[in-house]
């Protein structure tokens, strides 16, 4: 029996481990599909306080990982498939293997949908981005193409156009998504134009490990044009990995886990972190301040829990 299980370790899992460790919780830590979470797939990072030189993602997640290990966490490969959180203890199923936990965290993030093209994955942390706050920075006086006709491909046009010198929204159909406040905002900034009814079909240069160019395809007519850029942001929405609490915690429309008082979900003793239940900020700072929430939320469950 465990006092606390985590699930995920991307910055809001590993923070709850380092918190939940030092607590003498003697936390397990899940990997899930991604391990690591969304910092593992991008290169640089230099907006997380403390390192005023950046570090790549990689290494963050690498530190996060050794510093909860340092106190006492244990790591689990794997991903957990099944939860009965009908009464406690727990009941979780990770790699076919039941675990029982009095307390869970679950910080099992958000994916950022891709468009599914191979040279895309190829290129994530070269050129193609999901996170314009992460990597815009590094895009300084040069060409990027935004994809998506929400809310976020504005938005993410729009703080782009604090660095690229010029940005290219393209939306696979002819009229957007956003609210209205985006769209005038996105349509008066001379910095943006839109390529409409089409979706990039190719992004190039795998061979040389960055973005070059895409090749583009109207979607009405078939044709495929090219255009030399630096950059792709693919805003195409996020999906939070809640496939398995279906039913079981309380979710808003779109599945991301509503928490009340801090981390608490509607089930006792089930606290939720990160990305999974924040689609507004989804900031690796964000995600480790609320994965230390949970751990604390979970610690002092655990002090005033009947067993
Ligand atoms: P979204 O509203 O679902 O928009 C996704 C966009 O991507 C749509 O325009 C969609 O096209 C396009 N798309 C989806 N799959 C695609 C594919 N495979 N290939 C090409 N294009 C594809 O997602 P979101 O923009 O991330 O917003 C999510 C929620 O957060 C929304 O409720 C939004 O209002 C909110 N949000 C608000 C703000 C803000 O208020 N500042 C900022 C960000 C997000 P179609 O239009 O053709 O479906």
């Amino acid at each position: 029996m465990r006092q606390v299980i985590i699930l995920g370790s991307g910055p809001a899992g590993l923070t709850a481990g380092v918190y939940a460790a030092r607590a003498h919780l003697r936390p397990l830590i899940v990997d899930g599909h991604e391990p690591g979470g969304q910092l593992s797939l991008t290169t640089t990072v230099e907006n997380f306080p403390g390192f005023p030189g950046g570090l790549l993602g990689p290494d963050l997640i690498q530190s996060m990982r050794a510093q909860a290990e340092r106190f006492g966490a244990e790591y689990r490969q794997g991903e957990a498939t099944d939860a009965d959180l009908g009464r406690r203890p727990f009941r979780i199923t990770i790699g076919g293997t039941a675990e029982e936990c009095q307390t869970l965290i679950v910080a099992t993030g958000a994916s950022a949908k891709m468009l599914g093209l191979p040279s895309e994955r190829q290129l994530v942390g070269h050129g193609v981005s999901t996170c314009a706050t992460c990597d815009g920075f590094f895009f300084q006086d040069q060409v990027v193409m935004v994809v998506g006709g929400g809310d976020s491909a504005l938005e993410e046009a729009l703080f782009l156009t604090k660095f690229a010198k010029r940005v290219t929204v393209v939306h696979r159909r002819d009229t957007l998504r956003a609210s209205k406040i985006m769209q005038e905002r996105a349509f008066a900034n001379p910095k943006i134009d839109f390529l409409w009814d089409s979706i990039p079909a190719e992004i190039l240069d795998v061979g040389q490990q960055k973005v070059t160019s895409v090749r583009i395809r109207n979607v009405k007519t078939d044709t495929i044009t090219e255009r030399t850029v630096d950059g792709i942001f693919v805003a195409i929405g996020h999906t939070p990995n809640t496939q398995m609490f279906q039913g079981k915690l309380e979710m808003d429309g779109v599945g991301y886990i509503v928490t009340h008082e801090g981390t608490r979900t509607n089930v006792p003793g089930v606290f939720a972190a990160g990305d999974v239940q924040d689609h507004v900020y989804r900031q690796a700072i964000t995600a480790a301040g609320s994965g230390c929430m949970a751990a604390i939320d979970a610690e002092r469950f655990l002090e005033h829990a009947e067993y």
